[in-house]
């Protein structure tokens, strides 16, 4: 039942629920299981919340295990090869489970499905998948699902392109007091590593007024943190029909009644306006913690990786946030061996770190991306150099963490509590505005709420305080 045709968004919107009542009917009363695992960044995570909501609303069950599951989604990423070839594994894994339960339904869907090279892959040799669809129809769900429901067999549908944005359609999210919004899709920057523009399209905006029904919603649903998402934000609203920039946006998300603290990712130093660090400065609920990738420190890297700014840009806009917020923690990205990285290289990376007194970092090792223009470079890095010069990394990195977090011992954050410590239930955990993470001794009744917790203890990963 793949349907060719394309409404508009509305139309499109009520399809969808037209097929999750169908799908309701059919499972008259059963409540199957599903279970689904996310790879890969919160764009993912937040696309999971939806396939949720679709699931829940239809009437399915979360399943605490997967092998247990009646239904397994796997939403896929292709950022690194090992993401991928842990899908691999895990549907070998799952195929003896299928055989044990023949009811068992798998779909894959993410990133990884809109390379033509896994999907080649797939139908020859993972037969048993049931469904697999990609990052641009993800909100046609709940229609694939009653498809492979009504015809046995395996279910491809992907599209080369994104079609409209389609709102309002079910969520589920983990807590109730924290949750992500879209404000955008897709990504124009084509560094030359990345394979995400490739696999999730060119830059589409959400309309504010979308942006701001929903999180309404959420706040007065309880939502008090607002995470808002997407590959660049600070190229937010530039292709509306009514221009708007991602500050004007934040000003209007702040307006919004019930919502304690507002956060965003990601921001490409290129797009980093002016006006963006006025918005930080002049809005109180915009918590004062900015992630801004770096990558490498090495200029001519930069441009090798095509991302429009030098070290010294780089530097300027840390100096520039911190002045407008003293209190301001940086977070970063940073790839090491990347092709053509020498050992001078990596030392301009060391030395931004060292200059910009980063508050915590995701570092990875360079991983070859079939179909970007990296991954056709001659001159790839040894693996062995790259991860010494990783692990030097690391060392750097601690010790400039070490070096920020000291300036918090005796002072007290305001914590937004998140749950019970995993490893010792007497703890809570919770995030600090600048998103550091604090560990305190407290009762569950806590979960939710804003407490102030001095800090006693810095641990580089973590904070230990007092309530
Ligand atoms: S800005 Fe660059 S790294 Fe980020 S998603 Fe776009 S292409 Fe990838």
């Amino acid at each position: 039942m793949k349907r060719e045709h394309m409404g508009n968004a509305a139309e499109e919107a009520l399809m969808q629920k037209a097929a999750i009542e169908r799908m309701k009917n059919f499972l008259a009363g059963r409540h199957p299981s599903y279970y689904i695992t996310t790879l890969g960044c919160q764009m993912n995570a937040h696309d999971s919340e939806k396939l949720a909501g679709i699931l829940e609303e239809m009437g399915f069950v979360l399943s605490e295990q997967e092998e247990a599951a009646d239904l397994v989604v796997y939403n896929t990423c292709c950022v690194r090869e090992n993401a991928e070839l842990k899908v691999y594994g895990r549907l070998g894994y799952l195929k003896s489970y299928k055989k044990k339960n023949p009811n068992m339904k798998i779909a894959l869907c993410g990133c990884m499905m809109q390379e033509p090279h896994v999907i080649e892959k797939l139908k020859k040799s993972y037969r048993w998948v049931d469904l697999i669809f990609g990052t641009h129809n993800l909100y046609r769900f709940a229609e694939l699902l009653e498809s492979v429901y009504e015809t046995p067999g395996q279910l491809i549908d992907i599209w080369d392109a994104p079609g409209e944005i389609v709102e309002d359609l079910p969520s589920i999210r983990k807590t109730s007091f924290k949750a992500s919004v879209n404000i955008m899709f897709g990504c124009n920057n084509f560094c030359t590593y990345c394979i995400v523009p490739y696999v999730r399209g060119r830059e589409r905006s959400r309309e504010p007024e979308e942006i701001i029904k929903e999180i309404q919603c959420l706040a007065a649903s309880g939502v008090k943190e607002i995470q808002l998402l997407g590959q660049n934000v600070n190229s937010y609203g530039k292709t509306l029909q009514n221009p708007i920039s991602f500050a004007q946006l934040l000003y209007k998300v702040s307006e919004v009644e019930g919502i304690e603290r507002i956060r965003f990712m990601t921001s490409h130093p290129k797009d980093l306006s002016p006006e963006l660090i006025d918005a930080m400065k002049n809005c109180p609920k915009v918590c004062p913690h900015f992630h801004l990738p770096l990558q490498s420190g090495s200029d001519r890297l930069l441009k090798e990786m095509n991302r429009h700014y030098d070290k010294a840009k780089y530097l300027d806009i840390v100096r520039r946030l911190r002045e407008a917020v003293p209190e301001m923690a940086i977070t970063t990205d940073i790839i090491v061996g990347f092709p053509g990285e020498t050992r001078e290289d990596f030392l301009e990376t060391v030395d931004v770190v060292r200059k910009a007194g980063f508050d915590n970092a995701f570092t990875f090792i360079y991983s070859k991306r079939e179909g970007t223009p990296a991954a056709r470079m001659e001159n790839q890095v040894d693996p062995e150099e790259a991860k010494t010069n990783f692990e030097e990394l690391l060392v750097v990195l601690k010790e400039v963490m070490d070096q920020r977090n000291e300036r918090l011992v005796g002072k007290t954050l305001q914590v937004l509590v998140e749950d019970v410590n995993n490893h010792d239930a007497s703890m809570l955990t919770g995030r600090s505005e600048g998103n550091y993470l604090v560990h305190f001794k407290g009762g569950s009744e806590l979960i939710g709420q804003t407490v102030p917790v001095k800090i006693d203890e810095q641990l580089t990963y973590y904070l230990v305080g007092t309530l």
